[in-house]
């Protein structure tokens, strides 16, 4: 089935970014796979995308840093047909710490990359929707550590994806009347290896116990869900914070 959409997927080579990418490859759309390191990994997610019949482009770009951002955006214009979803997805943890072990270093670093990236990503997106008329729609990656807080372990983070959910509410009352729908999800303890990055790979498996579904999740359970708040079986759903966590 063609959408006939275009998909840009900021840190779309792995985990729940690569999930969404390759249901959003089977669902017809024109992707853009981003990446900031792993160019192997993003290449495989873009050459089974092509296998579904859809252009796939990989490109590497910090999204925290403006200039690769833009940069990101017009090489999608240049090889894919105009814009019509974002999904912020690219995120990061570090190594668990207390805050007040934190340094500005890490904080800013961790701000910059979980919040400041989607807010330049989507007012890239926006200026093209209104360009063009487009009915864009955008998916913004939280976790369900923006109402658990994270202590102990990474109350940065926490307050990173705190931010995430206020900037996907006003976003999305900001440009609903130009037709564009602005949504979030929030993910509970996915399989992905991001929690390696925490300094404890182990850590989804130390949590699952408290999870009331009794199990970690999987990166295509959060992809379907993102899908759907793409689609038009939402179209009136704007400015919703959607939960994908086992009850967590
Ligand atoms: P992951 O497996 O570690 O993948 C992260 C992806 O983001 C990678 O593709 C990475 O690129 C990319 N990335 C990181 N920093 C970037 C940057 N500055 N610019 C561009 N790309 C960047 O993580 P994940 O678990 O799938 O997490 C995806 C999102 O879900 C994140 O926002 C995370 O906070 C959120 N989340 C995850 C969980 C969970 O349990 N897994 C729970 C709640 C929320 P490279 O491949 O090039 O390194």
């Amino acid at each position: 089935m063609s959408t006939g959409g275009t998909l840009l997927v900021t840190g779309g080579g792995r985990g729940i970014g690569a999930a969404t990418a390759l249901l959003a490859a089977q669902r017809g759309y024109a992707l853009c796979i981003n990446y900031r390191r792993d160019a192997d990994a993003a290449e495989r997610v873009a050459e089974q995308a092509r296998a579904q019949g859809v252009p796939a482009l990989a490109f590497r770009a910090d999204v925290a840093d403006e200039a690769q951002v833009g940069k990101l955006f017009r090489a999608l214009d240049d090889a894919l047909p105009p814009l019509t979803a974002l999904v912020n997805n690219a995120g990061i943890v570090d190594r668990q710490s207390r805050v007040e072990d934190m340094s500005a270093t890490r904080l800013r670093r961790m701000f910059d990359v979980n919040v400041v990236a989607s807010f330049l990503c989507a007012a890239e997106a926006v200026r093209r929707f209104r360009r063009t008329g487009t009915a864009g729609a955008i998916v913004n990656v939280s976790s369900v550590a923006s109402r658990l807080g994270s202590p102990g372990e990474f109350v940065d983070y926490a307050a990173a994806k705190g931010a995430i959910d206020s900037f996907t509410v006003g976003l999305a009352r900001e440009v609903a009347d130009i037709g564009v729908r602005v949504n979030a999800v929030r993910p509970g303890l996915i399989r992905t290896d991001i929690h390696a990055d925490s300094g404890e790979p182990g850590r989804a498996d130390r949590l699952r116990p408290a999870i009331p579904a009794q199990r970690i999740g999987e990166p295509d359970e959060v992809a379907r869900t993102i899908l759907w708040l793409l689609s038009e079986e939402a179209s009136y759903v704007t400015g919703a914070i959607v939960d994908v966590s086992g009850g967590r």
